[in-house]
């Protein structure tokens, strides 16, 4: 059990460092001095190259510093660990009293872990990770240590519970985030248990980046007047993505794959419906002599950490991987995202292309689509509310665009323009060059249960 002084020298973050500027409310705020950010955390966020908020950032961060709950909808890679972790720190830093982070999986938790010792690097931020696949001792040990804060995964947080290796009696913040993640891994009852069994007066804070119904119902039953945050709306893609779509003959994956991977010459992440088939290509690709791994849930922590490693020191150019695996990762400089095959339901369109233009940098984005998945297309736009340039392969299924003009429905990028451009010889074969555009309309971005991996994340 871990036993957490409550004395502020003991406490170990140094208070002195912590002290307050009055917080600017200015909508114009442009640089984190102007968010009532202590000296010592600015000087740490110049040291990492930070200067401007990003816009989950200015607007969290001052609503936060105030020990408000919050909900922040936004899109991955914005930024989001820091908008949570900076008020986080400034809190435990001056209250004393426990930080904790729950984030579905087992990356995701490391991810945010780094993040946080970054940001807590000269302030003397002790963390502790617990997340399943992992021994139990090294748990402990950091523990025993009375981290100031604590990142989980559902799973290994309720062990800990049950074990009374760790209690929740000390947590004063509490984030959870990538929460509709969480509910998609059928998480909702650790969720609720975690959040009963954490003290009431504490401030707390919930990431989305959808806000499905049953997300609205924990916020009501455990949150006090949540303020709503949302930088961009549900499903917006990542503005510096460039999105193409390439109509394919199924049977002719592969090839196209190795065609754009030649063409390109950055990293590239391949998204792959199923865990079988994330391996076989990755053998596939392997037996060509390119730099390949893969990541999914079969495989055992270490495994997928060091595919991650090797993926990001740019060992390894290629990283082919399942949706679980690879959901809110951030990984630096992916030149390429190429959905392989088309994801489970649009959100995962959104969480896949935002692995490329992270932080404010360009990406590419391909997307693979048969001639009969017009309809998952449609979805993917009205999501994203807008149109994706495509280049066609292979003519659309006439049988489709028939039935969606018979049900009313607004064909797929609709125009006959199109398919008589691209049965023209010689139309649309440039790898990369888009045949056309086409208008997409905003629809509903009604949160949809996916067939997701179930394996244990965590
Ligand atoms: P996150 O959405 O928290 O996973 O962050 C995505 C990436 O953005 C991480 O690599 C962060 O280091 C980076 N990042 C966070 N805040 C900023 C900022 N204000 N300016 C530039 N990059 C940032």
């Amino acid at each position: 059990m871990t036993n957490i002084t409550k004395t502020s020298h003991s406490h170990g973050l140094n208070p002195d460092l912590l002290v307050k500027k009055e917080t600017t409310k200015s909508e114009k705020a442009e640089k984190f001095s102007d968010l009532g950010i202590s000296d010592s955390i600015l000087a740490i966020l110049k040291k990492l190259n930070l200067e401007t908020p990003t816009p989950i950032q200015h607007k969290t961060i001052p609503i936060a510093l105030q020990g408000q709950d919050l909900i922040g909808v936004a899109q991955t890679g914005t930024g989001k660990t820091f908008a949570f972790g900076i008020p986080m720190l400034e809190r435990i830093g001056t209250t004393k009293g426990q930080g904790l982070v729950i984030a579905p999986t087992r990356e995701l938790a490391s991810q945010v872990e780094e993040s946080l010792k970054k940001l807590g690097q000269t302030l003397g931020l002790r963390t502790a990770l617990l997340i399943g696949g992992e021994a139990l001792d090294r748990q402990l040990f950091c523990l025993r240590k009375k981290p100031h804060i604590v990142v989980a995964t559902p799973g290994r947080l309720i062990d800990h519970l049950k074990r009374r290796t760790f209690k929740l009696d000390q947590v004063n913040v509490l984030v959870i985030d990538e929460a509709d993640m969480m509910l998609d891994m059928g998480f909702a009852p650790q969720i609720n248990e975690i959040l009963k069994q954490a003290p009431k007066d504490r401030q707390t804070m919930l990431f989305s980046a959808t806000m499905p119904a049953a997300i609205v119902k924990i916020a009501a039953t455990f949150m006090k007047l949540p303020v709503s945050i949302e930088v961009a709306p549900p499903g917006t893609t990542a503005s510096q993505v460039d999105q193409e779509i390439f109509i394919i003959n199924g049977e002719e994956r592969f090839n196209h794959l190795v065609k754009i991977i030649n063409q390109y010459k950055g990293s590239v992440l391949v998204f792959v419906r199923t865990k079988h088939g994330v391996k076989g290509l990755t053998l596939k690709l392997q037996s060509m002599g390119h730099k390949a791994v893969e990541i999914h849930s079969n495989l055992s922590l270490s495994r997928r950490k060091a595919a991650l490693d090797g993926f990001k020191s740019k060992r390894d150019r290629i990283l082919v991987a399942t949706d679980v695996a690879a959901r809110g990762l951030d990984i630096n400089a992916i030149e390429l995202v190429v959905n392989y095959n088309l994801p489970d339901n649009s959100e995962d369109y959104v969480h896949r292309i935002g692995r490329t233009g992270r932080a404010g940098q360009g990406g590419k984005a391909i997307t693979f689509a048969t001639a009969n998945e017009q309809k998952e297309i449609r979805d993917i736009e009205r999501l994203i509310n807008k149109s994706i340039k495509r280049t066609e392969f292979v003519k659309f299924n006439k049988e489709h665009v028939q039935s969606a003009h018979n049900n009313k429905r607004k064909p797929f990028l609709g125009s006959s323009r199109h398919s008589s451009e691209s049965s023209r010889p010689g139309a649309a074969r440039r790898y990369g060059q888009s045949a056309s555009r086409g208008a997409g309309k905003r629809g509903q971005s009604a949160h949809r249960f996916s067939r997701r991996e179930h394996s244990p994340l965590n």
